[in-house]
């Protein structure tokens, strides 16, 4: 570390990525950690922020966690890790709830949560507040972020990389670009949480800012990476010349709609038995 740059705060745990997967970890800590919140926009941009179909969980009476696996390992095509699905659906119903006891408004009908229907699950198990979900997330987790005195914001602060130490390359802080000055921030514990890199791609439905930071940050300093090939690529955005391809919702699909190609042909029954 440079010695003219002086160490300008130090925390118990460092969050990188003030998307849902940041503000969820931050809000997941402990009270009494002091936690850093660092995000290279402001905390209101992230993909999170632009998610629109919803969130599927098997939360309804007529729905269960093992029917909600099934479905997910029939749309993984065989390449879901079982435990990973698993966790995933057993974990899905308590994390929800979680976000319901924060007052997110997911839309409702006279019996209770609204469900929906989207591609792949064989029953309407997807909570959504209209097609704006991820707005709905973000200003819910941003709001509960905001009453945490423990946890302190840097917004508009690029993270370069994890400050190592030289002996042991064990990470000790990051690296962060403020108002155009280096600083160092100092904590044991260091969350990458930087979201997706589509913008890698020559067409992507990302943000701008998905530009897959974390990855190289974690390459960079000797971290493992894997499963590098799963990139999500959304099957259905607006494709106008000079415009951004905004995605079109899945609930489309879900509700009815079905993909074709130039010459009226279903072709992704093509690919998978599954898929419309
Ligand atoms: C249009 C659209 C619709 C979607 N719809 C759905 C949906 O209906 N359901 C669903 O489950 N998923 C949906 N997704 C996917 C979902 O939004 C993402 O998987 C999810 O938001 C990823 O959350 P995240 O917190 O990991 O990353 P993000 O929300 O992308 O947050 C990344 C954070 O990291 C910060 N960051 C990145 N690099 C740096 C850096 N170098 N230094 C500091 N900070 C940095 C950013 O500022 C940001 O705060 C959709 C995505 C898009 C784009």
């Amino acid at each position: 570390m440079p010695t003219s740059i002086p160490i300008a705060d130090c925390f118990d745990v460092l969050i990188v990525g003030g998307g849902a997967a940041g503000l969820y970890a931050a809000l997941s800590l402990p009270g009494d950690l002091r936690v850093g919140l660092i995000t290279k926009e402001a905390l209101s941009l992230s993909a999170s922020g632009w998610a629109q179909g919803g969130i599927a969980v098997a939360l309804d009476s007529s729905d269960s966690p093992a029917l909600h696996a099934k479905d997910t390992i029939v749309a993984g095509n065989g390449l879901c890790e079982p435990e990973a699905v698993q966790f995933l659906v057993e974990q899905a119903p308590a994390q929800v709830k979680v976000l319901l006891e924060m007052g997110i408004a997911f839309d409702r009908t006279a019996e209770g949560l609204a469900f929906t229907l989207e591609a792949a699950h064989s029953r309407p198990r997807v909570l959504h507040s209209a097609d704006t979900t991820g707005r709905a997330l973000i200003q819910t987790l941003t709001h509960q972020v905001w009453q945490r005195p423990n946890i302190k914001v840097l917004a508009q602060a690029f993270t370069l990389g994890l400050w190592t130490r030289p002996q042991t390359s064990s990470c000790q802080g990051i690296c962060v670009m403020v108002e155009g000055e280096i600083r160092w921030l100092r904590a044991p514990t260091v969350i990458l949480a930087t979201g997706g890199g589509g913008q890698v791609y020559a067409q992507t439905t990302n943000p701008e800012l998905s530009t897959g930071d974390g990855v190289a940050i974690a390459w960079r300093s000797g971290a493992q990476l894997r499963d590098l090939e799963f990139f999500q690529f959304h099957p259905t955005a607006l494709t106008v010349p000079g415009a951004p391809h905004f995605l079109i919702s899945e609930a489309v699909r879900g509700e009815g709609a079905h993909l074709l190609d130039s010459h009226q042909h279903r072709f992704m029954f093509d690919y998978h038995l599954w898929a419309n």
